[in-house]
């Protein structure tokens, strides 16, 4: 593995599982902040625009199930979530419905009264009001970023595996059908390798004079305490999307206890992963508690800032392929709503780097997609 965030660590362990010799290379200290795969929390959901991501949800929360029967540890907290459609958003709730309906996953569309009803928590903003709609998906829920990928790391090393952490990878170089990876402690040679290196993914592969447009912004997630939490607990307030441009979404209170975590999608400045700063926008925590408060009411304090790096392909969709012209090398990248996927993400790596025929399902991956290759458009992310 080259890259030992959540999709690289997934990786590790499915392939650890079916007994292979699995070694990791990760540039960063394991359980680093510096890439995608850090923080208390992300959402897992069934809700998707397209019915083959509906469709891989059921395998996503399939394998995050696996992970938890084999560490005794809760990886999925169902909270219930909402995909909040204004009048004229600039998201299309009809492919959320009609991708719904074609895989038989139940939801509700209910409107802005009820959901005010269901959540009061809403009625003290201005923003949810009656020709709102919304798309309440039951099974949403949230995985742990930070405690997953250490938790599947634990797992690949009780299992065998050996993750280097302080060991950046300078190069790999495909050889008779094997690789070299080449680190600064020498040269391994292995039979197939898995590049999940998200932010810095065209730095690897550029040593292979292979290019994909890829956009890497600096996000940030906002920490917003309030004195009152009532309302905001698991089970009496959901995650929420708010689908439209600009995009926000929140969970209920999670991983730390004293505030309402939020943040704006694709809110992030265009980023050089290795000179990116650490500091919190301010531009950006303004905008998101100016939207936080319309939405939610006042009553929200100065918040805490997480930074984190999305990597955004050009139709947002992932990449899980084999190489075309290196079929031992499969690359994975989560086009910033992977997480969600990780374990499966590593259960599909297991298969492909073991020479496994390429699953249908990977169809909508494939590296060698016209779509992967059109230069990057903004407008391609809001899905
Ligand atoms: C703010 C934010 C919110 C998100 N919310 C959600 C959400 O709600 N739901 C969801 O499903 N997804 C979400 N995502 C996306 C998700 O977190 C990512 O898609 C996922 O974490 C990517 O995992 P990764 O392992 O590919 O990347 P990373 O965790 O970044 O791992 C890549 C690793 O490769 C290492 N590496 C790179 N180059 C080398 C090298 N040459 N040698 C050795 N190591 C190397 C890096 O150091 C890094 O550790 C969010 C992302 C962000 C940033």
């Amino acid at each position: 593995m080259v890259g030992l965030g959540g999709l690289g660590s997934a990786a590790a362990y499915w392939l650890a599982r079916r007994g292979v010799n699995v070694v990791g290379f990760e540039q960063f200290e394991l359980g680093h902040v510096r890439g995608a795969s850090h923080d208390h929390s992300r959402i897992i959901r069934r809700s998707y625009h397209t019915p083959e991501y509906v469709r891989l949800t059921a395998q996503a929360y399939d394998a995050w199930r696996a992970v938890e029967a084999e560490s005794r540890q809760r990886m999925i907290t169902i909270t219930g979530g909402i995909d909040l459609f204004p009048p004229g958003a600039a998201i299309d709730h009809s492919t959320y419905t009609s991708s719904l309906m074609a895989e038989r996953v139940p939801y509700e569309w209910i409107d802005g009264a009820e959901v005010r009803r269901r959540w009061p928590a809403f009625a003290a903003g201005n923003l949810v009001t009656d020709d709102v709609m919304a798309v309440y998906s039951p099974q949403t829920g949230i995985v742990p970023a930070g405690q997953g990928t250490q938790v599947m790391q634990e797992l690949a090393t009780a299992r065998g595996a050996t993750l280097h952490g302080n060991t950046p990878v300078r190069a790999i170089r495909p050889v008779a059908g094997e690789v070299d990876i080449v680190t600064d402690d020498g040269v391994c040679r292995v039979g197939s390798v898995i590049v999940a290196a998200d932010a810095w993914t065209s730095r690897v592969l550029q040593q292979l004079d292979i290019q994909i447009p890829l956009a890497v912004t600096r996000e940030q997630v906002s920490y917003f305490p309030r004195s009152d939490l009532t309302g905001f607990g698991v089970g009496s307030f959901p995650v929420w999307i708010w689908m439209d441009d600009p995009s926000y979404y929140g969970f209920p209170v999670f991983g730390d206890l004293t505030a309402v975590k939020a943040a704006e999608d694709c809110g992030g400045a265009e980023v050089d992963p290795d000179r990116r700063t650490f500091e919190p926008d301010a531009g950006m925590e303004q905008r998101l508690q100016q939207f936080l408060e319309r939405l939610l009411g006042a009553g929200f304090g100065a918040p805490r800032s997480v930074t984190c790096l999305y990597t955004l392909t050009s139709d947002r969709d992932f990449v899980l392929d084999r190489l075309p012209d290196y079929p031992q090398i499969s690359v994975a990248l989560g086009a910033a709503h992977g997480f969600k996927f990780a374990s499966w993400f590593g259960r599909t790596l297991a298969g492909l780097a073991c020479g496994e025929p390429v699953p249908d399902e990977l169809a909508p991956f494939a590296f060698t997609r016209p779509s992967l290759h059109a230069p990057i458009d903004r407008s391609a992310w809001f899905v």
